[in-house]
């Protein structure tokens, strides 16, 4: 089995190119009620996703998808998203949790944010974009403020 990782929009994704479907997206946060010995993957030439035999699915990868297919595949998923109403960013704790795992640091949780704390920094220095404030918890490790990417102190 081989396929490439990706982190974005906080969400973890699986990549990679199978041998009778062509490219393929796993997604994590969609294998709730898949059966057993199964899994759910997004195929692109289809545009949707289907349950697959998990064994012998896995078999037929390989991790050969290109910057460009990356884009493809990603924003043919995200439009497969929009379309039956799945959210395309993942919730701030689990864009953390996955953010932690995808560099493999441990993850201890987050908690509710002291209601006076502000923001240290004004820009998450992870994605560059201005940290929202709406944003209610922090790192246990770390003790910043969680940016709706996922990042916090513990990867600087
Ligand atoms: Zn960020
Ligand atoms: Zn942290």
């Amino acid at each position: 089995m081989g396929a490439r990782r990706v982190s974005t929009n906080g969400w973890l994704f699986w990549l990679a190119q199978h041998a009778k479907l062509g490219l393929v997206l796993l997604d994590e946060a969609v294998q709730n009620g898949v059966e057993n010995g199964m899994l759910r993957a997004f195929v692109l030439a289809s545009r949707k996703t289907a349950d697959f035999e998990r064994q012998d699915f896995k078999e037929q990868l390989s991790p050969n998808v290109s910057d460009q297919e990356f884009v493809q595949l990603v924003g043919a998923y995200n439009d497969f998203k929009i379309y039956n109403g799945m959210s395309l960013k993942a919730p701030p704790d689990v864009a953390h949790a996955n953010f932690l795992r995808h560099r493999g640091l441990p993850d201890y949780g987050v908690r509710k944010k002291n209601p006076v704390k502000t923001h240290r920094v004004t820009h998450c220095w992870s994605c560059k974009n201005p940290l929202d404030n709406k944003v209610e918890i922090e790192c246990v490790e770390c003790g910043w403020i969680v940016c709706t990417c996922g990042a916090c102190g513990c990867a600087r």
